[in-house]
């Protein structure tokens, strides 16, 4: 129990230093707990759990109450979680979405937590990052978007390892570039749930799609035991 709190506590100094991570922020009134994860275990730290570091968090966060503020992902700890989705909040899912275009990342992962705020969204900017995250499991991984050409590695190795892979099965996978179709529907073929042309495909046609996937996705929430 104690080295779990003291590698929670490695893991957010790691996070503060890693200027292009993002940082999981709970965006309940007055919270602002941040989470990490160890060994695929989520750990929420508050202030009281490491004064010096936790007001790091609040200095990185500044004193800004815009809430796209761009290095944070706001999502909601537990506590909060239940208290405002109460039953619910124990089978919510995260989606994942990697996008290496800053701006292009902020619109759609804008669009994500305007339409699925009972969801988790992490975001990443490459695909080591998102790799790095899939490592640590399928969890409560709702769907995986992923744009196909992405730095370190690319969302199209990503999905022909992990898609079919039994530990991700019922895991949804969404191919969201530019390819255009022939590429695209080979990537289907390689088990990934859809292609959406990034220019395309209409913002209905994509908030579609991810409900579609989040619907058929099956994995298991992860247990939260704390
Ligand atoms: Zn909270």
């Amino acid at each position: 129990m104690r080295d779990r709190k003291t590698e929670s506590l490695r893991q957010l100094e790691l996070m503060l230093n890693d200027s292009e991570g993002f940082l999981p922020i709970c965006s309940a009134e007055g919270c602002k707990k941040v989470r990490v994860l160890v060994d695929g275990q989520e750990v929420w730290i508050g202030r009281d759990d490491d004064p010096s570091l936790y007001d790091r968090v609040i200095e990185h966060y500044g004193n800004s109450p815009d809430l796209n503020k761009s290095g944070f992902t706001h999502t909601v700890c537990p506590e909060d979680g239940k208290r405002l989705y109460g039953e619910y909040w124990e089978d919510r899912k995260t989606i994942l979405y990697a996008e290496d275009h800053e701006r292009v990342r902020e619109l759609w992962a804008g669009i994500l937590r305007k339409n699925f705020p009972e969801c988790d969204l992490e975001p990443f900017s490459d695909g080591g990052a998102l790799e790095a995250r899939l490592r640590k499991g399928a969890g409560n991984i709702g769907v995986v978007i992923t744009d196909g050409s992405l730095p370190i590695k690319t969302g199209y190795e990503i999905i022909r390892q992990y898609a079919q892979r039994e530990d991700f099965r019922g895991v949804p996978f969404i191919l969201h570039s530019t390819d255009g179709p022939t590429i695209g529907n080979s990537v289907v073929e390689q088990k990934a749930f859809a292609y959406l042309d990034k220019i395309k495909s209409s913002e209905t046609e994509f908030v579609m799609t991810v409900a579609y996937a989040l619907n058929h996705s099956d994995s298991q929430p992860t247990a939260s035991s704390q």
